[in-house]
């Protein structure tokens, strides 16, 4: 019973069935889900920043076509004002008059900084200088391409000197104090005082001069209607999640010139300069940034573009970006949101699982449980499931009802196995009496057959006497006849002998009678108990007399017995000399006759009473023992033997009773004689 393992259930836990259930019912909720919620989650944080960043990109798209737009725009309006006849008429009506207001009035039509027409040699024809006198470096490549024929537009870095050439004024507004940004590449300058300027050059014929260009351009610098321009137009209301905000800048090089973004209490941060990560990236490497980034004081979804001059040298930049902080916010709330409800879900629903798990390994337990109990040998443990509606339930019923029966079984054959073991009791009681009989029988039996060997020797013993006897007694017959009456002088002498013959006689007869007692048992008379007992008392007078031992009598019985009276005398001497025996030192022998019945039946009771030695309970047990003798020597252990057979052979019993160091009493009971 290997399997029997009592903790079958709980040591091997891996393998429960409770544990897997466990496994089944939390897997899919404490594991799986999350992963993939955890997966999902990833996922679609990606694909939300990727779309921050790809609006960007559309953003930066917008203000890029904006800034196209301007570029397009100033060139197209300059030529078109060199090509018509308001200009043409201008120019030749009266170049020092009407062409300066001329000018002034479109420059400021047209939104422009400056506008300017020059020589050859960047020299300003018109308007008039004030002092001085204005210039434009001729090399500009507008400029080149003016002189060559085509307008062209292009954004050119303006020195500081180059602008105050053109004007004061926009010297001026280029000038911006650098502000120390962190994060940005170190530098030692502490002014930014170049200016990003959009300028386009138209060729002109003027009458009476010969080639001149008509120059006009935007200083991008502290330009803020540019920027909040490009600013609404990119983010227009509504455009962005409350709490974002749009921003869009203009970079020279690394620094703000225009910017919407705001420092401080307002203040935009015009001189700040850009991260060095952003400037490596778009000024160093030419490449759009599409990212997050910090910009001034807070992240921001930035894209930046490189802008490059009329040389192709990359000089600026151009950012949009909104404020990535709400969209983060959003962001998180949506995941505590789902984490939360996930949280709130599990929380619910793993006690209904558990609960679901329970209801099916409980009952499993319960049953390895009262198997295991059963095994121990509490045969009457049940699982005891009431509800039997499903599977597990039947089973655990069904087995409650083969324990039942295993149960009867059991009683059944504990009850067989006791009827078993009584009538196993039974037979060996049986057996222990046939055995006692038997003993009693095979003693029975050694005994007559050891009494059968002695009367056989006793008997050949007895004629070998007899026949030596009868020859003296026959040769004291002769000697008697012959002395005739001298014999008388020897009278004593005869009479002695006669008597002892007849002594020897009487000895021999006796043995034979011992022998074959049943040849001499067949004259039974009335006999008188108390004759019998005087008989005795000569016979046994010698010894009575070397013990000291007094002799009581008292013969009160009255009824006669049918006993041979030899045979009588026998017992009574056996059991007058076994006293004496027992008696050495001397004592009292009683020798007691009265009428007595026993039970039904009517009798008499001798009884021969002494004062000895006694006998122990062992010794009482075996005396009736043929050869059983104390006497080592002396003793035949024959006479209470050989007694006994003649009393019983009468009807009658022989019992002794005896105290040690008291003495003991001989009882004989015979049937009256009728
Ligand atoms: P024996 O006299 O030859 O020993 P018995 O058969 O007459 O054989 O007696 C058996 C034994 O019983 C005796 O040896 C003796 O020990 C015991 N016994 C018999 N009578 C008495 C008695 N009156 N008192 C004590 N012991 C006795
Ligand atoms: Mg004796």
């Amino acid at each position: 019973m290997a399997d029997a393992d009592p903790d079958n259930g709980r040591v091997r836990g891996g393998r429960s069935i409770r544990f897997r259930l466990l496994a089944i019912a939390l897997l899919p909720t404490l594991v799986i889900l999350p992963l993939l919620l955890f997966v999902t989650m990833a996922r679609w944080e990606t694909k939300f920043d990727a779309l921050l960043i790809s609006k960007v990109n559309g953003d930066l798209t917008i203000a890029h076509q904006y800034l196209s737009r301007i570029l397009e725009n100033t060139g197209e309006h300059l030529n078109a004002l060199t090509g018509s006849i308001a200009f043409q008429d201008a120019v030749t009506r009266d170049g020092d008059t009407a062409l300066p207001a001329y000018l002034e009035d479109n420059r400021k039509r047209l939104g422009l900084d400056f506008l300017l027409l020059v020589d050859r040699t960047g020299k300003v024809i018109a308007p008039p200088q004030p002092q001085g006198g204005r210039s434009i470096r001729p090399d500009w490549p507008v400029l080149v391409s003016a002189f060559a024929g085509e307008a062209k537009t292009a954004i050119d870095i303006f020195s500081n000197a180059e602008l105050q050439a053109i004007s004061p004024d926009l010297a001026a507004r280029a000038r911006l104090e650098l502000v120390p940004t962190p994060n940005a590449v170190a530098t030692d300058r502490s002014t930014e005082t170049r200016g990003m300027v959009v300028h386009s050059a138209s060729p002109v014929l003027v009458a009476g001069f010969g080639e001149a260009a008509l120059v006009g351009g935007i200083l991008l610098n502290q330009n803020l209607v540019f920027i909040d321009t490009i600013n609404d137009l990119v983010y227009r209301e509504a455009s962005l999640p409350e709490g974002s905000q749009g921003t869009a800048t203009l970079f020279l090089d690394d620094v703000r010139v225009s910017t919407n973004v705001r420092l401080f209490e307002g203040k935009r941060a015009l001189g700040t300069r850009v991260s060095a990560a952003v400037r490596s990236r778009v000024l160093g490497e030419g490449r759009v940034w599409l990212d997050s980034a910090f910009v001034v004081n807070d992240w921001y979804v930035s894209a930046y573009e490189p802008i490059s001059d009329s040389f192709g040298k990359r000089v600026g930049m151009l950012y949009v970006g909104f404020l990535e902080a709400p969209f983060s916010r959003a962001k998180t709330e949506t995941i505590i949101g789902i984490l939360v409800a996930f949280l709130v879900v599990t929380i619910a629903s793993v006690p209904i699982f558990l609960r679901w798990a329970r209801a099916i390994f409980k009952p499993l337990e319960r049953m390895t449980s009262t198997i295991t109990k059963v095994e121990a040998g509490d045969l009457g443990a049940r699982s005891g499931l009431q509800d039997a509606s499903d599977e597990i339930g039947r089973v655990a019923f069904h087995l409650d009802s083969l324990l039942d029966q295993l149960q009867q079984r059991d009683r059944e054959l504990r009850r067989w196995n006791d009827e078993l073991n009584d009538r196993v009791a039974e037979r060996t009681h049986e057996l222990e009496l046939a055995n006692r009989q038997l003993e009693a029988t095979t003693k029975q039996l050694i005994m007559s057959e050891k009494l059968a060997a002695i009367g056989e020797i006793t008997a050949g013993v007895a004629h070998e006497i007899n026949n030596p006897i009868a020859v003296m007694q026959g040769n004291l017959d002769v000697v008697r006849s012959v002395l005739g009456d001298r014999a008388d002088d020897l009278t004593t002498e005869l009479r002695l002998i006669d008597e002892q013959i007849h002594r020897v006689n009487q000895i021999v007869t006796k043995l034979l009678q011992f022998a074959k007692p049943e040849e001499y048992a067949g004259y039974v008379e009335r006999t008188m108990a108390a004759n019998v007992i005087s008989d005795c008392l000569p016979l046994v007078q010698h010894l009575l007399n070397k013990s000291e031992i007094a002799v009581e009598r008292e013969d009160r019985a009255t009824r006669l017995v049918l006993m041979n009276r030899t045979e009588l005398q026998q017992v009574l001497v056996n059991l007058i000399v076994n006293a004496i025996h027992a008696m050495p030192g001397g004592g009292t022998l009683r020798l007691t006759s009265a009428d007595e019945e026993l039970g039904e039946r009517v009798g008499i009771g001798i009884h021969v009473t002494d004062t000895g030695i006694g006998m122990t309970e062992d010794v009482l047990s075996r005396i009736f023992d043929p050869f059983f003798t104390t006497k080592q020597c002396e003793g035949t252990g024959l006479g209470l033997s050989i007694s006994q057979t003649l009393i019983t052979r009468q009807g009658g019993t022989l019992k002794a009773e005896s105290v040690p160091g008291k003495g003991t009493r001989f009882s004989i009971w015979l049937p009256e004689a009728n």
